[in-house]
């Protein structure tokens, strides 16, 4: 599984005049977990966006500078070539689930790499054993809960393997129990299998416990790139209006 580099990455939405990312510099080792976080309209989405591969190939703008995995540019990929290298999950599962079914939802992306039908159905299975979704996997979608449907958008993606998912606020929709389903999953992913995992979320005090690194962003840069402590005594002065944000 390859780290993740972002080289000078700046990107304009089309039609708008000011950047949104500005020259954005990281690397992500493999197995990181890594909590992104930052004021409203900062640009986190945009990054997510931007990690999977959907900027350039889907969003109009102008992008500068690279993305890859490894040495790998994701930037150039198409987008199901990109799936197969970084997952993407989004804050409502209702934007990403197409399917009637739990389990033709999780086995659609594998369908469309021309795989073998008992590896898809491999595939689909640990997916499913990994999001705790198995016992399920015969129900219609909108017979699940929120955090049983945003565990079915996980499992859709690590179904294509990818070994890194990002996620943009998946619980932000979610009532405490669904929070506390999908952040586990994410933790027996991160910890007991080795997915590296980007996460926006703003439920900072029950995932910080097990993060690696906080990345905050403010107007388009990372201004704190460091382990949870130094970082929180960055954040106790962003909260503060007036003082500026230490840069590490
Ligand atoms: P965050 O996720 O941190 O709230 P976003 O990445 O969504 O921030 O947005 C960053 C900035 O980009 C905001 O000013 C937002 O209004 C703008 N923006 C987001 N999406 C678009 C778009 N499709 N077209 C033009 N501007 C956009
Ligand atoms: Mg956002």
């Amino acid at each position: 599984m390859p780290d993740v580099h972002v080289k000078n990455v700046s990107f304009t939405y089309a039609g708008s005049s000011h950047a949104v990312l500005r020259s954005v510099n990281l690397t992500i080792p493999e197995g990181e977990f890594v909590l992104l976080a930052g004021p409203s309209g900062c640009g986190k989405s945009t990054l997510a966006l931007a990690l999977a591969g959907l900027i350039p190939s889907r969003i109009a703008g102008s992008f500068k500078g690279r993305i890859s995995l490894g040495d790998k540019p994701i930037s150039t990929m198409e987008v199901h070539e990109a799936a197969q290298h970084i997952g993407i999950v989004f804050q409502s599962p209702e934007e990403q689930l197409v399917h009637l079914d739990v389990e033709s939802e999780v086995a659609f992306g594998p369908e469309n790499l021309a795989l073998s039908h008992d590896e898809i159905e491999s595939r689909v299975r640990t997916a499913l054993a990994y999001t705790h979704m198995e016992p399920l996997r015969k129900l219609e979608i909108f017979a699940l809960s929120g955090g049983q449907k945003q565990r079915v958008a996980i499992a859709a993606t690590l179904a294509m393997q990818s070994r890194v998912l990002v996620l943009d606020e998946p619980t932000s929709d979610l009532d405490p129990v669904g929070t506390q389903e999908v952040l586990n999953v994410l933790r027996t992913l991160n910890k007991r299998y080795g997915w590296t995992i980007i996460l926006i979320e703003h439920k900072i005090d029950e995932v910080i416990p097990w993060v690696d690194r906080v990345l905050l962003m403010d107007q388009g840069k990372v201004v704190v790139d460091a382990p949870p402590h130094q970082a929180f005594a960055a954040m106790e002065l962003w909260e503060r209006p007036g003082v500026a944000i230490p840069q590490m």
